[in-house]
């Protein structure tokens, strides 16, 4: 059995430590919230006075945290995880960021002599708490390998997604195409309705047709067809607009480093920036559907 590091115990990163410390590892936990580093003590992990005393004990470090800027700031900073992490640790970052903030700490970790990793997950609580998430992952074959049977602990579907950065790229490329499926999605229902066709008869042709994807068969955002969907319980989340308009921010991030046409992605972004400037951010991402219909 490992002792593992954890840094950032969140809604995520929580249950997260808890599935490693259920598998048998002692996981050493460090987060700002008492609260948070409580709740994990009482899921069976170890309580640590910092972030440098969780890393010198693991030789693994996890961590799950909001921004680019933290990410840095822990791995990087007078008393985080580069200064005081052991020998041959292997550093796993799984928290969504820009990918030129994770380019640079797992660069900096390399010139140190660790094995690094960005492997930001999608799936939300529930799969975090289930250890059902989906783990995209870059780096060297090497780092992939010592982190992957931690990363089976804590997912179902792990993927090698290639260089460093590359997790974060495919986990921002995904999440572009989703928020904009999911307007595409509202547009065309919206649209069914307001010339006499109800929600249950376009589902029943569009998600047999081509029109058919994960937003509509998964997520409706007109309430009805789904049964799970947020729509059918007053748009709580879920995957929240918020946590949406995040992932479209780095996206035009990256867009605009790389150079790369998104106007759709642009476009995305400005709706869901609009909602959070309703105050509507907190519901569900499938929400955006009452933005829509000028309901909120
Ligand atoms: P959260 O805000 O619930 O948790 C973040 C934790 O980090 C908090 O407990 C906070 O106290 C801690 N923290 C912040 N700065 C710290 C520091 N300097 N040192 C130690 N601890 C610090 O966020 P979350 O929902 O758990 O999300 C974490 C990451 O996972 C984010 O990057 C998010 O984009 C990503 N993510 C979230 C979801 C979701 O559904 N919540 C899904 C996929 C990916």
């Amino acid at each position: 059995m490992t002792n593992i590091a954890f840094i950032g115990l969140g809604n995520m990163g929580g249950p997260m430590a808890k599935n490693l410390a259920q598998a048998g590892h002692t996981v050493y936990v460090s987060d700002l919230s008492k609260d948070a580093v409580d709740r994990a003590v009482e899921a069976g992990c170890v309580a640590t006075s910092s972030i440098g005393e969780a890393v010198s004990k693991g030789d693994v470090v996890v961590s799950m945290l909001p921004n680019g800027a933290i990410v840095k700031s822990v791995y990087l900073g007078d008393g985080g995880v580069l200064e005081n992490a052991a020998k041959g640790a292997v550093l796993i970052d799984c928290s969504t960021i820009d990918v030129a903030s994770a380019k640079e700490v797992i660069g900096k970790s390399q010139e140190a002599g660790f094995a690094m990793v960005d492997a930001p997950v999608s799936g939300g609580t529930a799969a975090a708490d289930a250890g059902t998430l989906t783990f995209m992952v870059g780096g060297e074959k090497d780092a992939f390998e010592s982190a992957k049977p931690y990363l089976d602990i804590m997912g179902k579907n792990i993927f090698h997604a290639g260089k460093a950065g590359n997790g974060q790229v495919a986990k921002i490329a995904n999440n572009m195409l989703l928020g904009i499926s999911m307007i595409a999605t509202s547009e065309a229902f919206n649209l069914a309705e307001r010339n006499g066709l109800d929600a249950q008869t376009f589902f029943d042709i569009s998600s047999t047709a081509s029109g058919q994807c994960w937003s509509m068969t998964s997520y409706c955002p007109a309430p009805g067809p789904v049964e799970t969907a947020p729509s059918n319980r007053e748009y709580q989340p879920g995957f929240a607009a918020a946590m949406m308009l995040k992932d479209l921010r780095l996206a035009q991030e990256v867009a605009q480093q790389s150079k790369t046409a998104t106007p759709l992605g642009a476009q995305a972004e400005a709706l869901y920036a609009l909602m959070e400037a309703k105050g509507k951010d907190g519901l569900d991402f499938s929400g955006i559907f009452k933005m829509i219909r000028g309901e909120i």
